[in-house]
């Protein structure tokens, strides 16, 4: 068991006890503590999670075909005094990292292992970022497009042992104090849904927030008060069906409109950090879902932009755009005499007009070869050969056997037949260990430049913020054949496990 007194012992700081960090002999001036480079006192980072180097790729070809423009972050990489680099987001326990470790090395400069929340195997609680920034005076929020409680925005201000604790990470962002949180999650808040019955939004609203639930009570809430806005039961719906839905469009802000309000209203502060993420790309990708993903990865984008538009009226600003971690890698296949055939197929994305999501809803859990045959037509206009539904029916009643296990599952199926229609070939729909780009402007941007680990952003945030603190930190943790953790067998068996938990 681990007490408090004994945690701040350990981590230097036992002043921090009286509740904050201001005075404690830890803060140095923000110059001294980033080396004397230049220091921002706005920091938007900026979140496209689960996005592959081939989403990237294929969101700016398809953005070009719908918007007349490529992406906005690929434009991002000309320009002066933009700094990229590549980082490695592995985990405490595997190469390949869940949102939950990924965002809690950038929430608290430590790897932990997959499936927490800014909590170390032996159970002791990191101290969070948005904990010490709070305490040196930031205003923080969290804007999201997947339940506001999910792993990505949990990893910058909870610390709990499962990130699946949604009710548990909606108490701690209120302990907490985050200033600004919008996204989807009603479930966590709302009494009825609770299993503890307890009426969150009560409670947020006894310490002065403002609870929204509408795109219309997000226009009008006030700029003085903290904010709770979750606008969908779980996480928000994908852009391609939210752009074919006008009754969506009437009740549900997009991330755009979302971080539009979120700048407006912490942009009143002095110095303020919000997370911006564009949360289902990832969603989407392990589905196998090419429009899923390109869509909302150029959702992302207008989210972006509007803080690069921000930046030019707040210099101060320092913004971060990158990705937590690969997913399916997704990409545009060579077909076709001299590889002709890929723009045709391409060009049939921009005429889906749902997501796999919907179209597995329509479908139903035991559909026939013609319902499925007409949803995949009415949704993408593509005419399925028989011979093709056919092979895809097996997997609906999981007895399909796929020469790689990981493929053992109706969307990575799906997103394979679709390959034949749209150009874009899967490995399959889980994480992956590649490295991820990260692009960095404004002051302090210079710290973001080569190959870095992602726990150093903790470590530049807080030097931004001129505090010295450090979470302790555990050996990676090193499987070898043989040491009964994991045997072949075994590793065999996981390869043929599909799940939707990790995400
Ligand atoms: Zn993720």
């Amino acid at each position: 068991m681990n007490t408090r007194r004994g945690f701040l012992s350990r981590s230097g700081l036992a002043l921090a006890a009286s509740g904050s960090f201001a005075g404690v002999g830890a803060r140095l001036s923000a110059k001294e503590a980033s080396d004397g480079g230049a220091v921002p006192q706005k920091i938007i980072h900026l979140v496209a999670d689960g996005m592959s180097m081939g989403t990237f790729t294929c969101a700016d070809y398809l953005s070009q075909q719908v918007r007349g423009r490529g992406l906005v972050w690929a434009q991002l990489l000309n320009q002066k005094g933009v700094v990229n680099a590549m980082m490695n987001m592995r985990s405490l326990d595997s190469q390949v990292t869940d949102s939950s470790a990924a965002s809690s090395s950038w929430g608290s400069g430590s790897r932990i292992a997959n499936g927490a929340v800014n909590q170390l195997p032996d159970g002791r609680s990191l101290k969070t970022l948005y904990e010490v920034l709070g305490a040196a005076g930031w205003k923080r929020g969290l804007v999201t497009t997947t339940e506001i409680t999910h792993a990505t925005p949990a990893g910058f201000a909870a610390s709990v042992a499962k990130r699946g604790m949604g009710e548990k990470i909606a108490e701690q962002y209120l302990e907490r104090g985050v200033d600004v949180l919008l996204g989807g999650g009603r479930k966590h808040f709302d009494s009825s849904k609770r299993k503890d019955k307890k009426d969150l939004y009560a409670d947020y609203k006894a310490k002065g927030y403002t609870v929204m639930h509408s795109k219309s009570d997000l226009e009008k809430a006030p700029l003085d008060k903290a904010w709770v806005g979750t606008f969908s039961d779980s996480h928000l719906p994908y852009t391609v069906d939210y752009i074919n839905d006008a009754e969506l469009q009437k009740k549900v802000p997009t991330l755009v409109e979302m971080t539009d309000r979120a700048l407006e209203k912490l942009g009143r502060s002095q110095q303020f950090i919000l997370q911006v993420e564009g949360g289902r790309v990832d969603h989407a990708c392990h589905t196998c879902d090419a429009i899923g993903a390109f869509r909302d990865q150029i959702a992302f984008d207008e989210a972006v932009e509007r803080c690069l538009k921000y930046q030019k009226q707040n210099p101060e600003t320092l913004i971060i755009v990158t990705t937590d971690h690969g997913n399916g890698n997704p990409g545009l296949n060579g077909s076709g005499p001299g590889y002709s055939g890929s723009p045709i197929l391409f060009a049939h994305l921009k005429e889906a007009t749902a997501s796999f999501s919907v179209m597995l809803d329509r479908m139903g859990k035991t559909p026939t070869t013609d319902q499925i045959r007409k949803v995949i037509t009415e949704a993408t206009g593509y005419k399925v050969p028989l011979s093709k539904v056919e092979a895809l029916v097996p997997f609906f009643e999981k007895k399909g056997d796929p020469l790689y296990g990981l493929l053992n599952s109706v969307v990575a199926q799906l997103g394979q037949l679709m390959g034949n229609h749209w150009g874009i070939g899967w490995t399959a729909n889980m994480h992956t260990a590649d490295y991820v780009p990260l692009t960095a402007i404004g002051p302090g941007a210079e710290k973001f430049t080569g190959f870095i680990q992602n726990t150093d952003v903790f470590h530049h945030y807080l030097a931004f913020a001129g505090v010295d603190f450090k979470n302790p930190t555990v050996p990676l943790m090193v499987y070898n054949s043989g040491d009964g953790i994991l045997s072949s067998d075994s590793l065999e068996r996981i390869g043929e496990y599909q799940t939707a938990a990790i995400v």
